[in-house]
């Protein structure tokens, strides 16, 4: 087993940034689980399929084959082997892993990947049910957060350093309704495991942030000499 951090917490909390710093510094490799769930969000939605139908979702989940694959450092999400990573960064593609990500069938197809992956190596893996329920033997679990307002600010200004104009109020109602449906599933919502560190970054910046998590990581490699 490897050593093992896991990050949760809701849209827009700067998870994938703090995550990729940190992963580069600790030398551990990042797994994004988001881009897992927005991959089958991506091919449900291009098979013309209702996303809101459980059943018809669940039947054709196993046509997704999602995997990934490391290139220079960097995740690629993979599926059904076309390189999707840049694809799936939409906010309507979040939208889709959303509903998608409720699905009991849909979570147990990802789950295997994912603890294979935490198996194998020191990962710093992050995503909504890992300190809960993917990984609740983590050496480090972090529970990261933000301010609504602070978080839809922060997209805002992502979206714009990409030349992509940006509406902060419908941003700010897309993470408020991407959280709301993401804490209140039945299966694996998105919550504070008991062991999690809370780390609000409303008033942080990402150095003091990454630090945070480094600091939290040495601290447990400390306590548990290598054998
Ligand atoms: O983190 P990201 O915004 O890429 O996640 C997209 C969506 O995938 C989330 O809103 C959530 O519904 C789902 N997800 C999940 N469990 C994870 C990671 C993501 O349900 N471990």
């Amino acid at each position: 087993m490897g050593f093992n951090i896991a990050i949760d917490g809701p849209a827009g909390a700067g998870k994938s940034t703090i995550a990729k710093r940190a992963a580069k510094e600790l030398q551990f490799i990042y797994v994004d689980t988001g881009s897992m769930y927005r991959a089958i969000g991506l091919y449900m939605d291009r098979q013309g399929l209702d996303l809101t139908d459980e059943a018809l979702i669940s039947s054709r989940v196993s046509e997704a084959d999602v995997s990934i694959n490391y290139v220079n450092g960097e995740q690629q999400v993979l599926l059904n082997g076309e390189n999707v990573s840049t694809l799936v960064r939409t906010e309507a593609v979040g939208a889709m892993a959303s509903k998608v990500s409720a699905y009991p069938a849909v979570r147990a197809h990802l789950l295997e990947l994912q603890r294979k992956l935490a198996k194998e190596a020191d990962v710093l893996m992050d995503g909504r049910d890992i300190g809960t329920c993917i990984l609740p033997n983590a050496d480090v679990k972090i529970y990261l957060t933000a301010d609504p307002a602070v978080r839809a600010k922060r997209r805002c200004l992502e979206l714009e350093q990409k030349g992509i104009p940006c509406d902060p109020q419908a941003v700010l109602q897309q993470i408020i309704d991407r959280d709301y449906q993401d804490m209140h599933r039945e299966t694996a919502p998105l919550r504070q495991a008991e062991d999690a560190v809370l780390v609000d970054t409303s008033s942080m910046t990402i150095d003091e942030v990454v630090n945070e998590i480094i600091r939290l990581a040495d601290a447990k490699r400390k306590q548990e000499p290598e054998m």
